[in-house]
């Protein structure tokens, strides 16, 4: 038994105006985070993403929790499902062997990444491992014909010796065999509308998925957003200045700033948004009903 959805057009009546979508989760840790997760996922599924995709511990740390997110997602939703794999602290053969049960179990999508090392430590390749992304990408070409997508750094990945660099990087892992690129989230469109072009530029041709991400809680994201190579402007935290202990307010604020920036963006012509639930579904969907997309027949079945 599944639920057939189909998507509506727009208010305006223009179906291209409608956003393609996708949705991250991350694995529950609890019987309790574990319904939420579900619930989550049980609302989003009616706006018929593309996928919903479910994070990787680097190292492998919570592997059976993702693969059982996995599964579950997939039984109860029907919607598609991508798993992240990383191979940082892992030895090749346990990278792989990871692929190809969920190639056994019937995943065909995989977001193939590097991983970070431990906080406070410097990444060293695993002796046995793939050393970056690129070459995971290239493993795991040779196991099955997986759909493959990579990360993207607009406001280039911390490590990175430079922005050159991290474009060549981009490229190579296109080049090993990757679909298409989800970045990093990105608060400033007219940085990520110029990488997009430097990606052009550079010959990438393979698709470019906005990573955006709902601030659920602003005084978290300060403290995050360092680490990953995120920029807060000004703007962004005065929208939630004197907010810490008004979540209402907080909310609305977040939902507006999603729509503002992905309807700035689909401007420029960017069509597929991959939003970052942090397993919550209230402010993703909210978003998501204000660009446009509407749960137009929901149907059993059998
Ligand atoms: C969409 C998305 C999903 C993510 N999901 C997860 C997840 O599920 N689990 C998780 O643990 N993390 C996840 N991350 C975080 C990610 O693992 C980190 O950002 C990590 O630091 C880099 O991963 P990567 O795949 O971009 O690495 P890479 O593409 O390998 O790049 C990492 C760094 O190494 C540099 N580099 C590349 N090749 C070389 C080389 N030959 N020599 C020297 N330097 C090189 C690059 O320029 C870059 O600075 C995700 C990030 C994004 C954007």
């Amino acid at each position: 038994m599944g639920i057939d959805i189909q998507r509506n057009l727009s208010p305006t009546g223009s179906a291209d105006s409608v956003p393609q979508i996708s949705f991250e989760f991350f694995p529950p840790a609890s019987d309790t985070a574990g319904a939420a997760m579900n619930a989550a996922a049980a609302r989003l599924a009616e706006l018929a993403p593309r996928f919903f995709s479910v994070t990787y511990g680097a190292g492998g740390s919570a592997r059976d929790r993702t693969s059982q997110a996995l599964a579950q997602l997939r039984a109860t939703t029907g919607i598609a499902v991508a798993a992240h794999l990383t191979c940082a602290g892992a030895p090749r053969a346990a990278v792989l062997a990871q692929a190809q049960a969920w190639w056994d179990a019937g995943i065909r999508h995989i977001v193939a990444l590097r991983g970070d090392p431990q906080p406070g430590e410097q990444y060293q390749p695993h002796p046995d491992g793939f050393a970056y992304a690129a070459d995971l990408v290239a493993g795991l070409r040779r196991v099955a014909d997986f759909d493959i997508s990579v990360a993207a750094y607009p406001e280039v990945h911390p490590e990175a010796p430079s922005a050159a660099f991290d474009l060549d990087n981009l490229k190579a892992k296109f080049d090993a065999g990757a679909t298409r690129a989800i970045t990093q989230f990105c608060f400033d469109n007219a940085r990520f509308l110029r990488f997009r072009d430097q990606c052009a530029a550079a010959g990438i041709e393979g698709e470019l998925v906005a990573g955006i991400l709902p601030i659920v809680n602003f005084s978290q994201l300060r403290r995050f957003a360092a680490r990953c190579g995120a920029a807060l402007p000004a703007w962004l935290a005065s929208h939630f200045d004197g907010l810490e202990d008004d979540p209402a307010t907080h909310e609305l604020i977040a939902a507006a700033i999603v729509v503002e920036q992905v309807r700035e963006l689909q401007q420029h012509g960017i069509s597929h948004f991959h939003f970052y639930t942090l397993n919550r579904a209230e402010l993703s969907y909210a978003a998501c009903h204000a660009l446009g997309l509407r749960p137009l027949q929901t149907a059993l079945a059998s």
